[in-house]
Order: structure tokens, then sequence, then C-alpha cells
């Protein structure tokens, strides 16, 4: 699970631009024979045949990220930006990324405010706000114009892709941007090697999709079977002040700013949790939507639920554990073959 959340992580994905995650997860997925594919939307789906087939399951989790796109180039031959998802200009703010080009050349630099030097700005700098109008990126190439950028091949549209910086600690803490989600993607794939090393099959039909426009929410909307009856959306869980959750255990979230969950595929997840000894919580998510909404807003009829590990920092410079991860993936597990 951690060398595949590595290689996720490690993957560029902002939403719109997912390509290179969706190819981990999918490689993944083939090296288990589920036949995975792509939808026209480009959603990355494979279907499990069950022992029985009267309660179609499936289970999503987004590999797309937070990210920003060149909405300019200034006089000055930096960059301005406009953000991919919901995020504030401070949580990058010193950040390395890259900026993908239209012809595919990667190019590095640094998230700045535009008044970043203490010894040019002095005070001034105390109030300065952090927006689209101020944030720039400064890339590691000599130039001083417009001109020279655009003769970099660096083009309106391109994709700027946030260093994710992975660290996995001794003590069992993984440190890195993007846990969400890949952190559940991760814990989904993990969890179905895991039955698939022991011989098991899914109780019911279960489809796993793995969206690449949750950030922009209408991930899930698409890619879904017709007759489902269950979708359990794995993501991550909202860890702070006041949050139940926490890096050591799976939530189950009973509601987020979007509204509740089903009730009744919650109550059961929960119990499983209980009954199977993992640990776990029951959470709330004051700013909070999953992709499990986009599908039910896009009509979905089925029950919706949301489990997770839970992520300190989130859409900031992240934080989970192995437990949180273990769990969550425990869950998803026994949850199969329930
Ligand atoms: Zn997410």
């Amino acid at each position: 699970m951690l060398d595949l959340l590595t290689a996720l992580l490690l993957s560029p994905s902002p939403t719109g631009f997912a390509g290179p995650a969706l190819d981990v997860a999918q490689a993944a997925l083939e090296a288990l024979n589920l036949g995975a594919r792509r939808t026209r939307k480009g959603v990355l789906v494979a279907d499990w045949p069950g022992m029985a087939s009267d309660w179609p399951r499936a289970l999503t989790a987004h590999v797309d990220t937070l990210g920003a796109m060149v909405k300019e180039i200034k006089g000055s031959g930096r960059l301005k930006l406009s953000p991919l998802g919901a995020f504030d200009w401070h949580s990058v703010e010193g950040e390395t990324c890259k900026v993908m080009t239209r012809q595919g050349r990667v190019l590095t630099g640094t998230i700045l405010p535009a008044q970043a030097s203490r010894h040019v700005h002095g005070r001034e700098m105390d109030d300065f706000p952090r927006t689209d109008e101020t944030m720039e990126v400064r890339i590691d190439e000599r130039v001083t114009s417009q001109a020279e950028t655009r003769a970099l091949g660096i083009d309106i549209g391109d994709a700027i892709v946030f260093d994710s910086r992975v660290h996995v600690a001794d003590s069992g803490f993984v440190r890195s941007r993007h846990l969400d989600d890949k952190a559940g993607v991760a814990c989904i794939l993990a969890a179905i090697a895991s039955l698939h090393a022991q011989g098991l099959q899914p109780s019911q039909p279960t489809r796993i999709h793995i969206s690449h426009y949750e950030e922009v929410g209408h991930g899930a909307a698409t890619g879904l079977p017709e007759d489902l009856a269950d979708l359990v959306a794995v993501d991550m869980a909202a860890v702070g002040e006041g949050q139940a959750s926490d890096e050591f255990h799976v939530t189950i979230c009973a509601k987020d700013s979007r509204g509740p969950y089903h009730a009744d595929l919650t109550d059961q997840l929960i119990q499983l949790a209980a009954t199977e000894g993992i640990p776990h919580k029951v959470d709330i998510y004051p700013y909070y939507g999953s992709d499990g909404e986009a599908y039910w807003r896009a009509g979905g009829d089925a029950r919706v639920a949301l489990i997770g590990p839970g992520v300190d920092a989130s859409h900031h410079y992240e934080r989970t554990h192995i437990e949180a991860l273990t769990a969550t993936a425990q869950l998803i597990a026994a949850y199969l073959v329930s």
C-alpha cells in the first residue's frame, strides 16, 4: 500500500491533467486481471464479479488533486495563476512546482507572492494579500519578459503541478501534499490486492471507479452502472479542532456540508467496523463535499456512504498515519466480502 501510495503521490495529477496518476492506478488494477478501462470522459473503471448479483456495489476514490493553470504570462516573464480546486494561496506559498507545457516540456519553479523579499519590501509585506492577482510562479529559467517565457513553450492553460514532497517517517506518519485522495485510492487498491491474494471474491459485483474531476465537483457524476445499489466513496476524513477524526482510525462520515449520507449504509459500515474490531470514528465534516454527492446530484439512485483515513491539514501540506490507512483498507476489504 505504501509503495503504491508513494507512486501515486509522485505522479502529477491536478484536476484536468490526471493522466499520469490514472496510469499508475490502471497498472495496479491490470496486475489483478480486473479488466481496467477508461470511459469516454476518462474515468478509470474495473468490474469484479461477485458471488451473488442482487445488490451491485461500487467503490470510488479520486486521483485528481489541487493545482493551478497558467492564467497569464506577466511582463516580467513570471506566471499568474488560476487555481484548480479550492485552496488558500497561503497553503502553497513557497512551494516548488512544475509547469507542464502543451508540447510536453516540464519546467520547474516556485510559487511566491509578488512581494517576497523582506530586504526589498520591508514592513510593506506585512499586509500583502495572497490572491489570484498577487501570486506568481518564478520559473527556473533566465527570463525577464513575456516573449522570453513564451519562447520556452509556456502558454496560457498549461498545468501547474505542486510538488507533493512525500515523506514516510519511521514513526508511521506519511506527510505529503495530495494525500486527498491518493490515500483513498491506495486503500482501495490494497484491499482488493489483499482479497485477490487470498483467492477471495466480493459478495456482490463491484465496480471500482477512480475519478479525476472530484476537486471541481463532478468526478463520480458518470461512470457508474445503472443498476447500482450501494456506492461507498473513499476519501479523506477531516482532522482538526472539534473533529472526531484522527490519523489513526478510519472515519465513517455521517454528514458533510452538502448533507447526510445514507443512514442505513452508514449504520451498516459502522456496525461492520465494530464487529471486525477495526479502529474507527464517526464524524461530520463542516466544509466538505465528496464524489458520493456528485453521484447523487447527477441523478444516481443508490445508497451512498463515505469512509476514509484521517488527514491532518487537508488541502495544505497534509499528513496521515499508516494506522488510518490500514484501518481504511481493512474496512473496505470487510465490506467487499460482507
Ligand atoms: Zn478528496
